[in-house]
């Protein structure tokens, strides 16, 4: 295929904010700054040649043409879409730098700009005190949760859903703590009697609420969750990695719309222990950006270390000092503070663009059900669509050929649609379509992660697709 070149500046790079003019900025302010310290000469073992460049960077743009595009309507597959511009305008001002937020030494500015990103997190959830900080991604910041909740319940395991993110069991047993799964009820959400026996033991220090699971974006009770805890001294920390900032879609709309999530688990993440979420995810921030937030800020005992190469520049805390990751960029932090300055964590600024992606899935909901050829496998609770083609036999071997073949149908197509399965076990099937033949052990299913608010006027049409996709296969199911 003949790859056009991109030329500079073509046109804007993602529709209000012109990217182009913005980064061209960035980089003039960058060298204004450095020009305030003088000349400083750099060393020609780092020139490089314009023509190798050249070459170089054509074979790298070659290379991420062969991305999925995940910017595209076309995508509606795994939980991936680009940055905002504008966090990528903040990161990349940002990264001319280089702050290291590890110590006041190494990121002063970036630091505070972390702890005001820190502080509105904390103010979403409704935390009345906060210490917490911005990580690496979601996984080092549940092992920080995890490895707090060690600390103030030694001895204890930890609780989490079988639906949970599969890192807590991973990470328990680094951290040589016993954990324990709790079944899951027929939404996928965490089994309260289930936990209820299990915290008769006495064997649990600390229960993972997940809210917004991973697969299907389930969110466990955390108000009744955080109320056996409670009774038996137990700590909660909520995973709200993908879901948390659906918190803002708990509160009414604007023009009177009603809250588009069930608001009391979400009320209740404020009285819990800890919770973590990732901006990389739903806060329209690179990779590099997750966050936990604990609600005593006396867990920073826990983190005591001394450090004899940082913590230099001030009696001010440095962010190392409670946190588990060393190095990590103020870039994240800036581009996360610019980005909320632009949509600020409120119902009408980024809650409006997850209300999109929500809608589109309540829209899309309600299309399946009316569907000939396909069936909701759940309805979703935000903004996770899980679904699966109708076969000839109700059988778990033919829904899980039928639903591989349509995404790959999807892919080849002229018209391509990118579509992901997920795989759901045989009780999971039954508990929710008690009349599939269980043949096999488990199937796979389509999930579609409507993460862009573009989603909204563009549903009926993915839908559209996906149903002849659907209708193509229905011939051919059993004949492959
Ligand atoms: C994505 C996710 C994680 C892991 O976070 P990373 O940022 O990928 O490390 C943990 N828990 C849940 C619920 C998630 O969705």
């Amino acid at each position: 295929m003949e790859r056009t070149r991109a030329t500079p500046a073509e046109e804007p790079l993602a529709g209000t904010v012109d990217l182009a003019y913005w980064l061209g900025r960035a980089v003039a302010e960058h060298q204004a700054w450095t020009k305030r310290f003088g000349p400083h000469p750099r060393h020609p073992s780092q020139s490089v040649d314009p023509e190798r460049l050249t070459v170089a960077f054509d074979e790298l743009s070659q290379r991420i043409g062969g991305s999925y595009p995940f910017f595209h309507p076309s995508y509606a597959g795994q939980m991936l879409k680009p940055p905002h511009p504008v966090a990528v305008l903040g990161y990349v001002a940002t990264m001319l730098v280089n702050p290291n937020n590890h110590a006041l030494d190494g990121g002063p500015a970036t630091s505070a700009v972390e702890e005001e990103v820190v502080a509105q997190l904390a103010a979403m959830f409704g935390m009345e005190t906060h210490l917490g900080h911005l990580t690496g991604g979601g996984t080092v910041a549940n092992l920080e949760a995890l490895f707090v909740a060690r600390q103030c319940h030694p001895g204890l395991g930890v609780a989490y859903s079988a639906a949970s993110h599969y890192t807590h069991a991973r990470m328990c047993h680094l951290l040589g703590v016993p954990g324990y799964s709790v079944a899951v009820d027929a939404r996928g959400r965490m089994d309260v009697d289930a936990l209820e026996r299990l915290l008769a033991t006495g064997e649990v220090g600390t229960v993972v609420a997940t809210a917004g699971t991973t697969g299907l974006g389930a969110v466990d009770p955390v108000h009744e969750i955080l109320a056996l805890a409670r009774a038996r001294g137990v700590r909660v920390h909520v995973d709200a990695a993908y879901g948390g900032f659906f918190t803002l879609l708990a509160d009414e709309g604007p023009g009177g719309e009603g809250p588009l999530v069930d608001p009391a688990p979400w009320r209740a993440v404020a009285r819990c222990d800890s919770v973590v979420i990732d901006p990389h995810k739903h806060g329209l921030q690179p990779y590099g950006c997750g966050a936990v937030l604990f609600a005593d800020p006396e867990v920073r005992r826990h983190y005591q270390h001394d450090s004899p190469y940082t913590y230099y520049s001030s009696d001010r805390p440095h962010l190392g000092e409670i946190s588990l990751e060393c190095s990590r960029s103020g870039a994240s932090a800036a581009a996360l503070w610019l980005t909320l300055r632009l949509l600020p964590l409120t119902r009408e600024g980024l809650g409006a663009v997850l209300a999109g992606g929500r809608r589109a899935a309540l829209r899309w909901a309600r299309l399946l059900a009316a569907a000939p050829g396909l069936e909701l496998f759940q309805p979703p609770e935000l903004d996770i669509v899980s679904y699966f083609p109708r076969t000839a036999r109700r059988s778990l071997s033919e829904i899980d050929a039928a639903g591989t073949a349509l995404m790959r149908r999807g892919e080849r197509a002229d018209d391509p649609v990118f579509l992901s399965v997920g795989r759901v076990s045989a009780a999971e099937f039954t508990a929710r379509h008690p009349d599939v033949v269980v043949d096999r052990g488990d199937a796979a299913i389509l999930r579609s992660v409507l993460m862009k608010p573009e989603f909204e006027s563009r549903v009926d049409a993915l839908h559209a697709r996906v149903a002849a996709l659907a209708a193509e296969g229905s011939g051919g199911v059993g004949r492959a």
